[in-house]
This record gives C-alpha cells, structure tokens and sequence, in this order.
C-alpha cells in the first residue's frame, strides 16, 4: 500500500498503517540470469511527492491482507461491520424512495443508499446495471501464489521487492508484515494462459497441486534458485485468474442511490499495485462529496455521487490502462500472442535508466484525491 496508506493517515490511521505495515525500501527487477534491469529506490522516490509523507515516514509498505483489514475494522464502532450477510437482491423501493436488500439468509434491509464495495463480481452492480458487457474480461493471464512463515532476511535484503523475469514468467517476492508484527515470505509467479476461461471463479484453491505445477513451471522457464527455495518453503498456495472490468461503463445509479467503488466500478490487473489503494481512495473521495451535500456545498445527492465519478474515472482508467500494459509486457516469452522476452527487458532496462519506471511508479502511488 502506499497511496491508499497516505489517504488512510489523513483519515488519522497514519500510525496504525505504520507500526501494521512494513516499509518497502527498494523494488529490483533482474533477469533470470541475474542481469539487473531496474532498482528503484522506494524509500527515496516516495519521500519526493510529499503527498506520500505523513510525518517524515515515506507511505510505502508491504502488509497482509488481514493486518489491513483489521487496522480499517478496528477504526469503526462496535456493530458497523456485520459479517455472514450475503446480498442476492437489490431493488429501487418507489414508496419510501429507499433501496431494499435481500440477503440470502431470507433478511430484507431497507436503506437510505448503496455503496457497492463488493469487488469484481460485484452483486450490487449487477442487480443495478444489468444487461451485456457488465462481465469481467479475462486477461489471459494467470497468477500462481505462495505464502510461507517469514524468516530473518540478510540485512542486504530486508524490505526489498524482488522481481524476476524468465522466459514467459515473471515472479515477484518480498516479505509482508502480518497480524501482530508477524512476517510472511510471499511469492508470486505470473504468466500467459492462451486459453479463454469460462469458469465463473477461475482459481484453484488446492495447495499441493498449485505448488507442483508452480515449481514444474519454474524449473521450465529457468527462474533463479531464489525464486525455487522460496516456493519449496511455502505452504499456502493458490492460482488465479487475472479480470479486469472496464472503469469506463458506470459507476452510479440514475437516482443516485446506489454507487460502485474499488473493484466492483474498475477491477485491474495487480501488476501496478494499486486496486487495493485505488478502492481506498475511491471511499475517501465519496466521503468527501456526502459530507459536501451534508454541509449544503452540493445540492443533491445525484450531484454528489457524479462528483465521485467524474473525479475518480480519469485517473482510475489511466491506472488501469497501465497495470494491463505491464500485464502484457511481464508475461513476455509465454509462446503465442506474447511479445519477445528482449522487448520486455529492454523496455524496463530503457525505462529503468531514463528515471521513467521510479516516475510512473510515483505518479500512481500520488493519491488523486
Ligand atoms: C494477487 C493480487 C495482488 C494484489 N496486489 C495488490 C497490491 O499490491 N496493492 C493494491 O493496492 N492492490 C492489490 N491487489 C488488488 C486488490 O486486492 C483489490 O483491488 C482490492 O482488494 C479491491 O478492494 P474492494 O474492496 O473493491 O474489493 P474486494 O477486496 O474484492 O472486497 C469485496 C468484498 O465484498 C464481499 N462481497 C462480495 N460479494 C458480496 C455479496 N454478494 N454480499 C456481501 N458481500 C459480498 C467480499 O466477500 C469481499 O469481502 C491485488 C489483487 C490480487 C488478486
């Protein structure tokens, strides 16, 4: 997190995000053969953009999942999150000019607005805008996870990201601070998949099964020994497909009432590391605009909610744009419809040299709101 994190401490969770999280301090990108292609200096190009700084603490870090989610659910009073409630029904109410929900537990709620944080397959959004194109789109690219106890790291390599590309793979390790400070080892590996899926979840969620094609696919495509010992350690492992949905369709009902944020409204590839901080910054924004309408600044809540979109759809598509260009470029060498893997390693040894990987970087980690 790092954009999202700066957004959290306006909110007054900056220490929290601090002392949950750990500190990235570099990203090195090499070849499988060691030929480094990119390092970019986190703690030094964050520092630049003072939005990224609460306090003098540069907002980057690597954090668990959960670590995350209990640092945002802890802010909140007892009660607000209800968990074990699944929505299977949205409709406009004429009479009371609310919206009811209907759970799946048979429960019916009826609510004054809706916001839609209920990711790429999000109910909301399809009980609000049916009809075509409301899908996910598969990116033909496949991302296999390891997770495993973290370890004492040489101090040489403490807080650094590490990316590797091969020929049709590309892998990315580091380690993330979970629940009470605990470290993890995480390990990514990416690659193409030519053939279009039509399963409605598309992942595998057996960990022996993943974890021997994943070490099968790595010794094929000559990933380094880092890479191999790290996914020999780890025993939490899954596969997922890459989705995204594109953030140009809308985002908000006609009346108003019911409104998309995260990756229910533009669900992106993760290769930029932003669908996590964009969703964050999406619920700061719509924050900002509701108490604007409670404050009288805007008149209505229709006005309100196309305030959010207008302000979040520019630079949340751009993101998008890119994070799907990186997919492309990193899955280089996969076999048919993939670039060369020399296009994809000049390119980020191009970019690299000219300063333009730290200046994207940066930019989308800038909080836009
Ligand atoms: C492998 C991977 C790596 C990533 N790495 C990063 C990263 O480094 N940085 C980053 O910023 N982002 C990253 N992302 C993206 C990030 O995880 C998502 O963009 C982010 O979680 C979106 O948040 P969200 O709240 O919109 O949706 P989600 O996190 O998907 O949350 C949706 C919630 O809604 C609930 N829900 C769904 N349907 C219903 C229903 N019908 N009723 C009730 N509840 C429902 C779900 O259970 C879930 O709790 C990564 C994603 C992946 C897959």
């Amino acid at each position: 997190v790092n954009g999202g994190a700066a957004v959290l401490a306006r909110l007054g969770l900056g220490e929290e995000i601090i002392k949950a999280g750990l500190p990235v301090k570099s990203v090195r990108t090499r070849t499988a053969q060691g030929w480094e292609l990119l390092n970019i200096d986190v703690q030094k190009a964050v520092a630049q953009e003072p939005s990224l700084v609460y306090k003098g603490t540069p907002m980057c870090f690597t954090i668990m999942r959960d670590s995350l989610q209990k640092v945002l659910a802890d802010s909140l009073d007892e009660g607000t999150i209800q968990t074990n409630k699944r929505l299977v029904g949205l409709k406009h109410d004429e009479p009371t000019g609310g919206v009811r929900l209907t759970f799946e537990d048979g429960t019916e709620e009826l609510v004054d607005m809706v916001i839609g944080a209920d990711g790429i397959r999000s109910t909301v959004k399809k009980e609000t805008f049916p009809g075509p194109g409301r899908d996910p789109t598969y990116a033909n690219i496949r991302i296999q996870f390891g997770v495993a106890e973290g370890w004492e790291r040489a101090p040489e390599y403490a807080q650094e990201l590490h990316q590797w590309f091969s020929e049709g793979t590309y892998a990315l390790s580091g380690q993330y601070r979970g629940l009470e400070g605990k470290p993890f080892e995480m390990f990514a590996l990416v690659f193409a998949d030519d053939n279009d899926s039509e399963d409605a979840e598309n992942s595998k969620w057996e960990p022996n099964e993943v974890k021997q094609d994943c070490l099968r696919r790595l010794s094929e495509t000559g990933q380094p020994k880092e890479v191999v010992e790290l996914c020999q350690r780890c025993e939490r492992f899954f596969e997922i497909g890459v989705f995204y949905y594109p953030s140009l369709n809308p985002w908000t009902s006609p009346s108003g009432k019911t409104v998309l944020i995260g990756d229910a409204a533009h669900a992106m590839p993760p290769f930029l590391g932003q669908g996590a901080n964009q969703a964050i910054q999406d619920a700061f924004c719509l924050g900002q605009k509701l108490s604007e309408l409670k404050s009288g600044e805007i008149a209505t809540l229709k006005d309100a909610v196309k305030a959010y979109e207008r302000q979040r759809k520019l630079p949340t598509s751009a993101i998008q744009l890119e994070s799907r260009f990186l997919g492309i470029l990193e899955t280089a060498g996969g076999g048919s419809g993939t670039l060369p893997s020399f296009v994809r390693d000049s390119f980020f040894f191009t970019t690299g040299k000219l300063g333009v990987a730290e200046k994207v970087f940066v930019t989308g980690a800038t909080p836009t709101v």
